[in-house]
């Protein structure tokens, strides 16, 4: 499968995507774990995406254009297909996106949208534990790890996000309905869009994201 995910920080796109990765054999790209990744290697692109990042903006369309088109060509994991979380996130990215993926015959299939209300992502955002290395995450109530603060696969400890606290939260939420939320007009015209409920428990939400893909 060719597919985005779309939601607002907390909507569930990174508990969501192991099961489509599972499902359908594609490569999730979270640009968010990737440059988090690429300034943990201190590389220069994270260098520069580093101080984009601390200062709340936006890291150029043309890097994450090349990040993307880097990662589907050179990942075997992506040789099936791709489930994209974090990009695109604004109208001109997803133009791109599009232009890129028509470039190389492999366009998008379907942009599922997880909904959530803002009032219930404080809650996700603020108790949302994550290990670094793959991105996996937990809640400290809704999904705790099986043993305190240390990942269930890998036995390494989990961190909490530097942004996650209620106040970036805002700032990001913002951002999100300026800058993200038109996208899924974009998607509805060209007829790939599919929205779920994802205000309701994770294989719930799971369940629903199987219909609607099918
Ligand atoms: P996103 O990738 O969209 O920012 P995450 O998948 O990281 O969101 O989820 C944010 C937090 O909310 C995590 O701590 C996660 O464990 C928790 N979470 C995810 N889905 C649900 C759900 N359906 N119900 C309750 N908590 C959830
Ligand atoms: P299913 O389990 O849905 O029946 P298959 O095992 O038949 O799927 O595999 C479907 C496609 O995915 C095949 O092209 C196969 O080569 C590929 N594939 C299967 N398992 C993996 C995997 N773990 N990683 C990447 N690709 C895989
Ligand atoms: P969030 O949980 O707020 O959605 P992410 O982990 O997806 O955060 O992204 C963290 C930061 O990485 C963003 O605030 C932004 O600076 C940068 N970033 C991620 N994806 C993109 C993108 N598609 N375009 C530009 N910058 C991005």
């Amino acid at each position: 499968i060719r597919m985005v995910l779309i939601g607002p920080p907390g909507a569930g796109k990174g508990t969501q995507a192991p099961n489509l990765v599972e499902k359908f054999h594609a490569c999730h790209l979270s640009t968010g774990d990737m440059l988090r990744s690429q300034i943990a290697k201190n590389t220069e692109l994270g260098q520069e995406a580093k101080k984009i990042m601390d200062q709340g903006g936006l890291v150029s369309d043309e890097i994450m254009v090349n990040m993307i088109k880097d990662e589907l060509t050179n990942n075997p994991a992506c040789k099936n297909g791709f489930i994209l979380d974090g990009f695109p996130r604004t109208i001109p990215q997803a133009e791109k996106l599009d232009q890129m993926l028509a470039e190389r015959g492999t366009p998008l299939q379907r942009a599922v949208e997880l909904q959530v209300d803002d009032d219930l992502l404080v809650a996700r955002i603020t108790g949302r534990l994550i290990h670094p290395a793959s991105g996996r995450s937990y809640h400290k109530l809704f999904n705790p790890p099986k043993v305190d603060m240390v990942d269930d696969v890998t036995g390494e400890p989990l961190i909490q996000r530097s942004d996650d606290n209620a106040d970036a939260l805002k700032k990001r939420l913002a951002g999100y309905h300026a800058q993200t939320e038109p996208i899924v007009d974009f998607y509805k015209k060209t007829g790939i869009w599919s929205g779920v409920d994802a205000s309701q428990p994770p294989a719930t939400v799971w369940d629903e994201i199987l219909k609607s893909l099918s």
